[in-house]
């Protein structure tokens, strides 16, 4: 079967001069359009006393993280998504490609920058006026205004449009009134609110004239120039969190604060000057979405950030991988390094080509963010897609950063336990990635919910002839399917037969791609079949979601997983050059049969896979990842991590 792999492209593990021209060509490849803010970010990082230091009591960590925000405002990069105007440059893709390589290094100040310029500017700029960016944002942009924003709390987080604070309209005095009905109601977690905010965009039912208008931002002062809490104002810090130390977490509660009316972030709906509201988006919740769309690039922000901080994570223990030795051939004295064990193998490999392959989606996510952003009244369709994406993306890649960062550490033994080799601040600090800018498995169903609907669409929207086609193609599926459980069951005995079936097509891209895309069609077809049947026969709506709420999470899953692999598998396609496209190539191949294996029980439930082309996806993942161990450090490497942040067990072998 190796027969089958080609030759490994850079000839072993030492470090040739080819195979750092190698490395120099992936790193090329994975930074794209976007090499030159990479490279002035890891150029940041590798300042003396720019990197990570894990030694920092909390305040003096607050402190520096704020320290090192001012000057990264000095250096330009975190107006880049900013209007010229405000000394920016009106690009979203470039600024949220420095952001992701931020990650790199502490991720307290990646966080405290997000809150400052991605969310609380981020809501001035989508759901303010011209006025309010005039007033406010040159202040976000240099960090003379330190704000926050503020939605969750205590009582909801997930549950937005539930939200409690008021905002009431006071024609009388023209002033909006907030405040905070009682504790459930009161701001949680709230980053920039406990030491540095002086301003937060406040989420609230908006009341005016008497009537609930649903979940607005309105813009309130917390804190007087002196940093005391404004009149009304009371502040609480969250205290001590399992990571990023350096961010200011905390507490807001409103007593009848009174704001003017032009606070109110008013972009989507407007109180005129006679006291009336009035807002172009008719239906609430058609309005609450499309205000909660625009801040999307928070999310596609922490989906990138994971991403590169798991780099991190892969790039120390890949390097100690290589050069740590234990054990080795009875009688010899040479030990072998952890590299060469299968298992070890195994624990790197298929996840550090998960990063490459996320890698490439994020690419392609954070340009569609740029497309869409781009435009002054974007197509419904292209804000839908985008927002499905990011959902689905983001779970994907936070939940990937969590669970790869602890194979890393464990894969350097006692050395992951130091905090010198970054695994401790990386594994506390990317945890609440998964909770953040959405709870992972809430976004999953938001992701799963638009491609429902797009799928109603699809059925509904087909013309005769369409519609003929469409139950032609389910008819098609449903005889394909069962002619395969029958030439399975067929089958059953010539799997005792070793190698009567041929392992090589699965090392075709389109078998690949196909099982992908057949799982993730018939996922959301038996998810919809399932639906429609429960309402259709007069169920409560909620109860039907709750029975099929796992499959409709694995409807999002099987989509984001095929959206992954046709990137990956674009981007190898794009390779001008032999050597990388032949390298990233197999690593492809390796991320998507480790995806087959792991869900080899349903493919073969579904009669996709005979047991005999199941453990034949083992033993080529077995021989992909042996293939691959010789290029770990390369493929590591072309992260272009900066040293400066890398512990000691990333010595170089
Ligand atoms: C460090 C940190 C910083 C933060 N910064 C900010 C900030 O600056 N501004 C801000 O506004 N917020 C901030 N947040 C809040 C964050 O956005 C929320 O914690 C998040 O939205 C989740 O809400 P929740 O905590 O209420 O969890 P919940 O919504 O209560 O979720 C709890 C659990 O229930 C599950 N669950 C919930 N609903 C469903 C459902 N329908 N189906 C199945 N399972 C479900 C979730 O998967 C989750 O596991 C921050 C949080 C933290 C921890």
């Amino acid at each position: 079967m190796a027969s089958t792999l080609p030759p490994s492209s850079a000839g072993g593990q030492g470090r040739t001069s080819a195979s750092g021209d190698l490395r120099a060509a992936l790193q090329r490849i994975l930074d794209g359009r976007q090499a030159q803010i990479r490279d002035k970010v890891r150029w940041w990082l590798s300042q003396p006393g720019n990197a990570p230091r894990p030694d920092l009591p909390i305040d003096e960590h607050r402190a520096q993280v704020l320290a090192w925000a001012r000057e990264l405002c000095r250096e330009g990069d975190t107006a880049i998504g900013f209007p010229p105007e405000y000394g920016g440059e009106g690009d979203i893709d470039k600024y949220v490609a420095s952001f992701e390589t931020l990650a790199f290094g502490d991720l307290s100040l990646l966080v405290k920058c997000g809150v400052q310029f991605g969310l609380f500017g981020g809501a001035i700029l989508h759901l303010g006026t011209d006025e309010h960016h005039r007033r406010h944002l040159p202040g976000v942009v240099s960090l003379d205004l330190p704000g926050c924003f503020a939605m969750t709390e205590r009582g909801h987080g997930s549950n937005v449009q539930a939200l409690r604070t008021t905002a009431t309209y006071e024609p009388e005095t023209d002033e909006i009134v907030v405040h905070t009905p009682d504790d459930d109601a009161r701001k949680d977690y709230i980053g920039n609110a406990a030491r540095d905010g002086r301003m937060a965009a406040v989420f609230a039912q908006l009341v005016v004239g008497g009537e609930e208008r649903g979940v607005h931002a309105v813009l309130v002062p917390i804190r007087d120039e002196n940093g005391d809490p404004c009149p009304g104002v009371r502040i609480e810090d969250c205290g001590p969190k399992l990571g990023l130390d350096g961010v200011d977490n905390g507490r807001l509660w409103f007593d009848h604060v009174r704001v003017p009316r032009g606070n109110l972030l008013d972009r989507y709906a407007q109180i005129r000057d006679d006291g009336t509201y009035f807002s172009p988006i008719e239906n609430p919740t058609r309005r609450f979405f499309t205000m909660l769309g625009t801040l999307i690039m928070g999310r596609v922000s922490v989906c990138g950030a994971a991403i590169n901080a798991t780099k991190v994570a892969q790039t120390i223990a890949v390097r100690h991988a290589l050069a740590r030795r234990q054990f080795g051939p009875p009688g010899s004295d040479e030990e072998a390094p952890l590299i060469r064990y299968r298992t070890h193998q195994r624990r790197l490999l298929p996840d550090l080509a998960t990063t490459y392959a996320l890698h490439f989606a994020q690419d392609e996510l954070r340009g569609r963010l740029h497309a869409v952003f781009g435009q002054d009244e974007p197509p419904d369709r292209e804000r839908r897609e985008l927002e499905t994406l990011a959902a689905g993306l983001k779970a994907v890649a936070t939940w990937h950063a969590t669970k790869t960062i602890q194979e890393c550490r464990e894969a350097c033994g006692g050395a992951g336990y130091l905090r010198v080799n970054r695994f401790a601040a990386l594994k506390a600090d990317t945890d609440v990635f998964t909770t953040f800018e959405g709870d992972n498995t809430v976004l999953l169903q938001l992701c799963a919910k638009n491609l429902l609907t797009d799928y109603r669409d699809q059925f509904g929207e087909l013309d005769p002839l369409g519609t003929a086609a469409f139950f032609g193609r389910q008819v098609y599926e449903t005889v394909a399917e069962r002619s395969a459980i029958r030439e399975l069951l067929g089958r059953l005995a010539d799997d005792l037969v070793p190698g009567r079936e041929s392992e090589e097509d699965l090392l075709e891209r389109d078998t690949q791609l196909e099982l992908y895309r057949w799982r993730e069609q018939h996922m959301t077809s038996g998810a919809a079949r399932r639906l429609k049947a429960g309402i259709d026969a007069g169920r409560e709506p909620f109860e039907v979601l709750l029975e099929t709420q796992d499959h409709v999470v694995g409807v999002a899953r099987t989509h984001v997983e095929r959206v992954v692999l046709e990137a990956f598998a674009a981007a190898v396609e794009r390779c001008p050059d032999e050597r990388p496209k032949a390298l990233l190539g197999r690593l492809c191949d390796l991320y998507a049969l480790a995806g087959i294996e792991r869900d080899r029980g349903w493919f073969q439930e579904h009669g996709r896979l005979s047991s005999t082309r199941s453990k034949a996806v083992i033993k080529t993942v077995n021989q992909l990842c042996e293939a691959l161990s010789a290029d770990a450090g390369l493929l590591a490497d072309a992260f272009g991590v900066p040293e400066a942040v890398l512990g000691e067990a990333a010595r170089r072998p």
